[in-house]
């Protein structure tokens, strides 16, 4: 019997996930019901999901802290999406291996918000109104059971957002996310989450149509007797935009702006992935200046960089969007080749060969290119296929290089 068979005896969907490769050990009965098609990257990131994390594997330390992790997931049923809050757990697994446990909360209206609330909950009214005003974090505060209308907000919303007092209270939380009115079900379930949990990401519309990218740290309230829910919002746009600007940088060479090797080896990975899941073929190009060394010792190292320049722009103006041109090492190209079958990849070396030799540079001699060739062969390794390609471009030099061979 299967480890986790009793799983199959709950009513909620659960599944049980590899973080470092967002691969499915385990789903439930539940949950292959209600997904069974659809990978971790799809429910995460699916049209109604909100998280606090790009990747799972960054909730470990969280998990380990015992900390509250919770998502809104995506379940795509026939016709319409689905919104699904849910708990994430941290297990270790009997190998070693750190998993994440993902349990389903069904039915937006099966827990009523009551249950969530906190014992202590402020329900004096004049209380509140200090707490919000005096906070330097723009506040919201919302009524989930009238379409999130916006009931109070504080000065640091006024501000943030660009709305005064009047108009804001006329207004929904789902007139301020960017999800528009698919917010709805996500807010439901928001409404239902205990609260201090991790802030869940979206993105907010200001009053003068901008977007900013926020995290909204959501908890429920009674104030006046009525079930509220108080949002606190933390504008991320910028950290977001140097996050993404370093990342980004790690995976570019600095000379040539192409992707760097780095880059190209996690693309392998994925076209590798997608080859298994779609079947869609990919070929790979590997392509070296001819005695480079020569430019180098006779011209100097600094016309040896523009050539490399020079090169790197020939190649990418040559090829189609979909395909990745990266910066190999030294005076070495990679081009990756998605859905692309050997014969098409040769003719493309082909005319990047003459391309390449065809043109003439100012007081320089002709430069030329040896390049190899490789359609990626079923089950083989990234590994396997770099070797392969490196051997095609080897035997290339050997026949007198500025020539294609394709393995
Ligand atoms: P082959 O035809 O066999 O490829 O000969 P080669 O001279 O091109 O090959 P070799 O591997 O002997 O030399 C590569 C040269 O590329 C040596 C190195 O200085 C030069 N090179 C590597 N990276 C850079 C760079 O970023 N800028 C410049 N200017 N030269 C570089
Ligand atoms: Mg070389
Ligand atoms: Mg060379």
């Amino acid at each position: 019997m299967n480890a986790y068979a009793l799983l199959d005896a709950l009513n909620t969907p659960v599944w049980i996930i590899l973080p470092a490769t967002d691969d499915i050990l385990f789903a439930n009965r539940q949950a292959l019901a209600l997904a069974s098609r659809q990978t971790v990257a799809d429910l995460r990131g699916g049209c109604l999901s909100a998280r606090a994390q790009e990747k799972l594997a960054d909730f470990t330390p969280s998990m380990l802290q015992h900390e509250q992790v919770v998502e809104i997931w995506t379940v795509q049923g026939q016709d319409e999406a689905q919104a699904m809050g849910c708990h994430l757990g941290h297990l270790l697994l009997d190998d070693g291996r750190n998993a994440i446990l993902v349990e389903g909360m069904l039915a937006a209206s099966t827990t009523p918000l009551s249950h969530a609330l906190p014992a202590s909950s402020p329900r004096d009214g004049s209380f509140h109104e200090m707490l919000m005003q005096t906070n330097s974090a723009p506040m919201l505060l919302i009524d989930p059971a009238d379409e999130g209308r916006i009931v109070n907000v504080n000065q640091a919303a006024i501000r943030f957002y660009g709305y005064s007092r009047s108009e804001f209270t006329d207004k929904h939380t789902w007139e301020i996310n960017a999800m528009g009115r698919a917010i709805l079900p996500v807010m439901q379930h928001i409404a239902q989450l205990p609260g201090g949990h991790k802030p869940l990401s979206f993105v907010h519309r200001l009053a003068d149509g901008s977007l900013r990218d926020v995290q909204t740290y959501a908890g429920p309230v009674v104030i006046h007797g009525k079930r509220l829910m108080l949002c606190v919002i933390h504008d991320i746009t910028e950290q977001k935009r140097l996050k993404s600007e370093l990342e980004q940088a790690a995976l570019k060479d600095p000379l040539t702006g192409l992707w760097n090797r780095r880059h190209l080896l996690l693309q392998l990975e994925r076209s590798i992935q997608e080859k298994q899941r779609f079947g869609n073929d990919f070929s790979l190009i590997l392509l070296d200046a001819d005695n480079f060394k020569h430019i180098n010792d006779h011209y100097g190292h600094f016309t040896g960089d523009e050539v490399l320049v020079w090169l790197a722009k020939t190649l990418e103006s040559r090829v189609r969007a979909v395909d990745s041109v990266c910066r190999w090492g030294g005076e070495e190209f990679v081009i990756l080749l998605p859905q692309t079958s050997r014969d098409n990849a040769l003719h493309l070396a082909e005319a990047l060969r003459q391309t390449v030799a065809q043109t003439r540079h100012d007081k320089l001699p002709a430069i030329t290119v040896s390049i190899g060739v490789a359609i990626h062969q079923d089950q083989e390794t990234v590994e396997s296929l770099i070797m392969r390609v490196d051997s095609a471009l080897y035997q290339a030099k050997n026949q007198g290089r500025n020539c294609v061979i394709a393995a």
